[in-house]
C-alpha cells in the first residue's frame, strides 16, 4: 500500500494535518499507539489563543469549539495577600478560548475519519521509519486486529507523536541539536470534579509556592500546587492539595475554592526542549514531537495547531502544485514561534516561582516584575501580547 503522507500520532498536531490533507484530496494515513476511546479522554490542555481558533475556523474545524468553548478576557493574579486583574482583551482585542483539549481531538477525529473518510489505524504498535535518506520512505507498523506486520510507502512522514514518540529518533544524530531547559520545578497538576472558582484563570504566587486555577468546563476545573520535581502524588491526599491551594490562592476579598473530588493527580517536571532542525528529507516533525514546553504559559496546544497549519499548507502546495517553498521555510517559520514562547515561559517562570525560591533577591525582582504589570499600562499590554500570542511570529 501506498499514500502521499504518513502522519504518525493522532493529537492537536497529527489530527488537524490530517484534516488540512483530506480537505485538499491528498492521500494520507494516521498511526495512533493509543485507542480512539482513549485519545478522545485524554485530559489535557484548555486554552487556546484567538489566532489559533481562527486558524481552525479557516479550514472548517472550529464548528463545535466556536459554539461550545468559553471565552475568557482577563486574568487574575494574586500575591501579598491581595488581587490583581488584568484584562488582556481590552489591551490587545484579542481573547483566549478555553476548550478542553479532549474535546477538540474528539471533533478533529469525527472529521477526519467519520465526516471525511480518512484513514486513520488505531492501536498500532512499533512504528518504525524507514528509506528516510531516499526518494521513496515508508513506515512499518505491527497491526493490533492480525498482530503482523504492516509496510506504508509514502512520500513524506509527519512525525506528530509527542513528546515520547519514535519519530524524533530518527532525525539523523550528527545533524540534530536539542536545546533543553529544565526548570528544577514540579507541579502537581490536579483535575477537580468541580465547578471553576472564578471566571478567569487565577495565577497564585505565594512564598509557599506557585497555584493555578483554570475552568476546563463548568464541571471540572484544572489546579495546579508547585511541589518538589519528582514528588510522589501519592503524598498529596485531598486535604492537604486544597488546604494548600485555599492558602496559595488566598487574597482579600477571593470568593472560597469549590471543591470537589480530586479525579487527576500528576507531577510534571517542568522542562522545554527544542529540536533544530525539525526536519530530515521526507521526515516533518512537529508539535510536542520537535518542541516541548511546559505548561506554564499554556502554549503546547496552540504550537501544535501552529505546525499542524504551516506543515499542512506546505504539503498540500508541494503535492498539488509542485511548489516547495512552503516545506523549505517550515522549520524557520515553526522556529520563530516556538522561541518567542520559549523565551515567554522562561519570563513568566520566575514571575511563578520566584518569590518562592528561598532566594530573597529573586523574590523581591519577582514582586518588582508583578507590581509593574499593575503599575505601568506599556508593561501589562506587553505581557497581554505575548500571553496571547498576537506578535506576529507566525
Ligand atoms: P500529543 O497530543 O502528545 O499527541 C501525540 C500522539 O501520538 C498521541 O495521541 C500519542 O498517543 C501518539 N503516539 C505517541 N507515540 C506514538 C508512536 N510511537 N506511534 C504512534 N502514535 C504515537 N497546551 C496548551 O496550549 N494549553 C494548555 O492549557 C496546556 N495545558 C497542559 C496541561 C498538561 C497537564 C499537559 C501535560 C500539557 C498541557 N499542554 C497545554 C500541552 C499540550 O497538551 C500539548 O502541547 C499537546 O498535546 C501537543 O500536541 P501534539 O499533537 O504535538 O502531541
Amino acid at each position: 500500500p501506498r499514500t502521499a503522507v504518513v502522519i504518525v500520532g493522532a493529537g492537536p498536531a497529527g489530527l488537524t494535518l490530517g484534516n488540512i490533507l483530506r480537505a485538499a484530496s491528498v492521500d494520507c494515513v494516521v498511526l495512533e499507539a493509543e485507542s480512539r476511546e482513549f485519545i478522545e479522554r485524554r485530559p489535557r490542555a484548555g486554552v487556546l489563543e484567538e489566532w489559533a481558533v481562527r486558524g481552525l475556523q479557516r479550514r472548517g474545524l472550529a464548528e463545535n469549539l466556536l459554539a461550545r468553548a468559553e471565552v475568557h478576557t482577563e486574568c487574575e493574579f494574586r500575591f501579598e495577600g491581595r488581587r490583581h486583574r488584568l484584562p488582556y482583551a481590552e489591551l490587545t482585542g484579542q481573547h483566549h478560548y478555553v476548550y478542553p483539549q479532549p474535546l477538540l481531538v474528539t471533533d478533529l477525529v469525527r472529521e477526519y475519519a467519520d465526516v471525511h473518510g480518512g484513514d486513520i489505524r488505531f492501536g498500532v504498535r512499533d512504528v518504525r521509519l524507514h528509506g528516510l535518506d531516499t526518494e521513496h520512505p515508508s513506515v512499518s507498523y505491527d497491526c493490533p486486529q492480525t498482530g503482523q506486520r504492516r509496510l506504508v510507502r509514502c512520500d513524506f512522514v509527519a512525525g506528530c507523536d509527542g513528546a515520547r514518540g519514535v519519530t524524533r529518533a530518527a532525525l539523523p544524530a550528527e545533524r540534530v541539536r536539542v536545546a533543553r531547559h529544565d526548570y528544577g520545578i514540579g507541579w502537581l497538576a490536579l483535575l477537580a470534579q468541580a465547578p471553576p472558582s472564578s471566571d478567569c484563570v487565577v495565577f497564585g504566587i505565594h512564598p509557599r509556592g506557585f497555584a493555578g486555577h483554570m475552568a476546563r468546563s463548568p464541571e471540572v476545573t484544572r489546579y495546579y500546587l508547585q511541589c518538589p520535581p519528582g514528588d510522589d502524588p501519592g503524598n498529596w491526599s485531598d486535604e492537604r492539595v486544597w488546604a494548600e491551594l485555599r492558602e496559595r490562592l488566598g487574597a482579600a476579598d477571593a470568593p472560597p475554592l469549590t471543591e470537589g473530588p480530586l479525579i487527576e493527580k500528576r507531577v510534571l517536571d517542568m522542562h522545554n526542549y527544542v529540536v533544530e532542525p525539525q526536519t530530515a528529507g521526507p521526515l516533518f516533525l512537529a508539535g510536542d514531537a520537535a518542541h516541548l514546553t511546559a505548561p506554564i504559559a499554556a502554549k503546547g496546544m496552540n504550537l501544535a495547531l501552529h505546525d499542524a497549519f504551516l506543515l499542512g499548507d506546505a504539503l498540500v502546495a508541494r503535492l498539488g502544485k509542485g511548489d516547495t517553498s512552503g516545506l523549505g521555510e517550515y522549520a524557520a517559520r515553526s522556529l520563530r514561534r516556538v522561541w518567542d514562547y520559549q523565551e515567554f515561559s522562561q519570563w513568566l517562570s520566575e514571575i511563578y516561582h520566584g518569590t518562592a525560591s528561598g532566594d530573597p533577591y529573586r523574590a523581591g525582582t519577582t514582586l518588582a516584575r508583578l507590581r509593574r504589570l499593575f503599575t505601568s499600562p506599556t508593561a501589562a499590554t506587553a505581557f497581554a501580547e505575548q500571553y496571547l500570542g498576537t506578535d506576529g511570529t507566525s
